[in-house]
């Protein structure tokens, strides 16, 4: 059997060996240490081998997957773009094949492992949807086709760790079936009988449930089945360097790169490249991961758990209680003087989600003073000694104390940080006094110098990484990602920039519609609203339904909703709600159905064929100003600078990724249409909004998209 990059090689090295072989007989011979061959190899395989399998050719695809091979080959950082229908997954798989079973790098980077095969490839994604096809379609696919081909021995193997809540922890989900009614108790104990780790193989696991038995934030090396459970044995079989790529979600990456840039045990095995995919969400991520938080909700129930301990004899009781409280009240304290800072401008704009505060003056203080008693009860904590019935509540305290001490000190430590408030997830909590807690309970701090900390701990490593994204470049560049992730610190000789463009006919299918008749926008201004209310009814007339309407504002969403709702409309009209999914679905089996939608909509959600076929955009998708961007913004002297290379290009990048929901296949066609007087003739953002779509027909006239329509759809789209 001939090898290409498999297991042992015959006629290795510098004889040329064909790959190749039946059915198509064609093959291909190569030199497995030569760079070019592999180029060729790659060129061969998309053009004759994946025809086989009922692909098409893609010009821009091969020369993506020689691009990267070429980043992975010399370790670069790689930074791409593929608009939708380039094929950018196996684009990338297939390189990162080549360089983890194949023999290019051997000895120039990662080592072998035992079986003789090189580290793994980890691939980051943002999305669970993304994981699941990688997972389940993408690998399996290109396992065969290279099994098929004899190009690989054994068969491509790849590990998934999905964030921990999405397991079953054995300590909660015996402790819940001890209380469990009927019903639940015969869901959740297929999960044990099956052996089932994951809990989305299980479907009749309600959220309820979910919630019960996951792995939650109190899982450590303190609890008593840590190696044992079924979690920690999942953690230990993934973790074991023989697959081919471990695929992971960006956070889980960079809390595996903060580990080891701090000489933590890493979460990962080593690996010897990196595909971040979908990453136009990295820099959120790194936000999160790279931030601070504390949440009120923790200290109070940490506190209340430290009240509720009976302690062993002789043990101080009372002081416990007491220091516990004032770290409650402490808190409340420092809590409720933040909420009553907040801008007034930024209570009720349903758009705000991070709200500005400082820690100065007050707070400061306020903060100082909660930390005193918390480094007592840090102190205090671990030799306290507690009646068996809490000993495993009385560890998972002391981590949580402990923590949130940790976070204390680095809101005093790190004078430079930006600083925001969130809403917290839970019901506001009565406090003792019986005063209402606040509702803004999480309070974050992000470094300023976050690119900074990204270069040292990510880009300035010596692994080639791959980051790809169907939309990255705002007006041709990449300076504006690169700004914010640190990437303009890599010297330009090691950072490869790439676009590629869609190979679907916009031109043919795609028709933009840009609004001449409505006011500047102003959710407040009920005629702006009833002329985006009238507009687009009228556009769902003449798309037959299979609409999705587009907001940046759920308030808005809704007044819109509500009038074009009164006015019954021949078509099914789905509302999706923030965090829901069920309109989504309905929309989706409706065929005609109209959908209402805000925030998760512009990215990430697949609707293929006619379903969608009008994409509405209400508003041009400006970022609504927050204390990131308030900050963001004192780094420029100059607005219209900052207007010009961050607010725009945000603008643009979520322009597009919106666009992306329409065209998914190059059998799809349909209309987007933007309502917004600033893409319009006379509007300051027309140029910019218009060079951001690909050439497609556009128009300023409902009719002429009727005609689109009537062109492009059959007969039985009109039924
Ligand atoms: S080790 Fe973690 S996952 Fe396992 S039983 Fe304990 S808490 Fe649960």
């Amino acid at each position: 059997m001939i090898n290409l990059v498999g297991g042992r090689i015959s006629g290795y090295r510098h004889t040329p060996v064909p790959i190749i072989v039946p059915p198509t007989r064609e093959a291909l011979f190569i030199d497995t240490s030569k760079f070019n061959d592999y180029m060729r190899f790659l060129r061969f395989f998309f053009e004759k081998d994946m025809t086989g399998y009922g692909f098409t050719p893609r010009e821009k695809q091969i020369e993506l997957a020689e691009e990267i091979f070429a980043a992975l080959n010399d370790r670069s950082v790689f930074l791409g773009e593929a608009a939708v229908g380039t094929g950018k997954t196996l684009a990338y798989l297939l390189p990162s094949v080549l360089i983890r079973r194949g023999r290019i790098n051997e000895g120039k980077f990662g080592v072998r492992l035992p079986d003789g095969h090189q580290m793994p490839v980890v691939i980051a994604t943002a999305s669970i949807a993304l994981q699941k096809a990688l997972i389940t379609d993408y690998i399996p696919l290109l396992s065969k086709i290279l099994m098929e081909r004899k190009i690989i021995k054994k068969p491509l193997t790849a590990a998934l760790r999905k964030g921990k809540s999405h397991y079953v922890c054995d300590r909660r989900f015996n402790a819940f079936m001890k209380t469990a009614n009927m019903p639940t108790r015969t869901a959740a104990a297929a999960l044990r009988n099956r052996n089932i780790v994951d809990l989305s193989e299980l479907k009749e696991l309600t959220p309820y449930i979910k919630r019960g038995i996951n792995v939650d934030e109190h899982c450590n090396r303190d609890c008593t089945q840590y190696g044992y459970c079924r979690y920690t044995r999942f953690l230990q079989s993934v973790n074991k360097g023989g697959y081919d790529f471990q695929v992971i979600n960006h956070n889980l990456f960079l809390a595996d790169i903060m580990l080891r840039a701090h000489n933590g045990k890493p979460l990962i095995p080593d690996y010897q490249a990196v595909v971040i995919d979908e990453a136009h969400k990295f820099i959120d991520a790194s936000r999160d991961m790279y931030c601070s938080r504390l949440t009120l909700d923790e200290i109070s129930n940490a506190a209340r758990d430290i009240g509720s301990f009976t302690l062993a004899p002789g043990q101080k009781t009372f002081e416990l209680r007491r220091l516990a409280k004032r770290v409650d009240s402490k808190s409340r304290l420092l809590f409720q003087f933040l909420n009553q800072a907040v801008p007034d401008d930024e209570i009720g704009n349903d758009e705000v989600e991070r709200y500005t505060t400082k820690i100065s003056g007050r707070a400061d203080k306020l903060l100082r003073d909660l930390k005193k008693d918390v480094d007592v009860l840090v102190d205090v904590m671990p030799g306290i000694a507690v009646t068996s019935k809490f000993k495993e509540r009385h560890k998972r305290v002391t981590r949580t104390v402990t923590d949130i001490d940790d976070t204390l000190s680095a809101f005093m430590r790190h004078r430079d940080l930006v600083y925001w408030l969130e809403n917290t997830e839970i019901p506001v909590l009565d406090t003792p006094a019986g005063v209402r807690a606040p509702a803004l309970g999480i309070l974050q701090g992000m470094p300023k110098n976050l690119g900074s900390l990204l270069y040292k701990d990510l880009w300035a490593k010596e692994f080639p990484m791959i980051l790809i994204s169907g939309t990255l470049s705002a007006a041709g560049s990449f300076e504006h990602i690169q700004k914010k992730t640190g990437l303009d610190m890599v010297p330009a000789k090691r950072l490869v920039e790439t676009s590629k463009p869609s190979p679907f006919d916009y031109r043919k299918n795609v028709m933009l519609y840009v609004s001449e008749d409505i006011p500047f926008p102003d959710n407040t201004d009920p005629a702006y609203i009833d002329a985006v209310t009238s507009e687009t009814e009228r556009l769902i007339g003449a798309a037959n339904g299979h609409t999705a309407v587009l907001f940046t504002s759920y308030k808005a969403m809704e007044l819109v909703h509500e009038r074009v709702k009164e006015h019954d409309l021949p078509f099914p009209i789905f509302r999706l709600d923030r965090g829901g999914t069920a309109a989504l679905d309905q929309f989706k089996k409706s065929g005609n159905g109209v959908l209402f939608a805000s925030g998760q909509l512009w990215e990430g959600i697949d609707i293929p064929g006619d379903i969608l076929s009008m994409l509405i955009i209400v508003r041009l998708p400006f970022a609504v100003p927050d204390p990131l961007s308030n900050w963001e913004k004192t780094m420029y002297t100059d607005i219209d600078e900052y207007i010009e290379k961050v607010i725009v290009p945000e603008m643009l990048v979520k322009l597009r990724q919106g666009f992306g929901r329409l065209i998914r296949s190059e059998w799809d066609s349909g209309v987007v249409a933007i309502l917004d007087c600033r893409a319009g003739k006379r509007g300051s953002y027309r140029k910019e909004v218009l060079a951001a779509f690909p050439p497609c027909l556009i128009t300023s006239s409902i009719k002429m998209v009727s005609k689109f329509f009537r062109k492009v759809k059959s007969a039985v789209y009109f039924t």
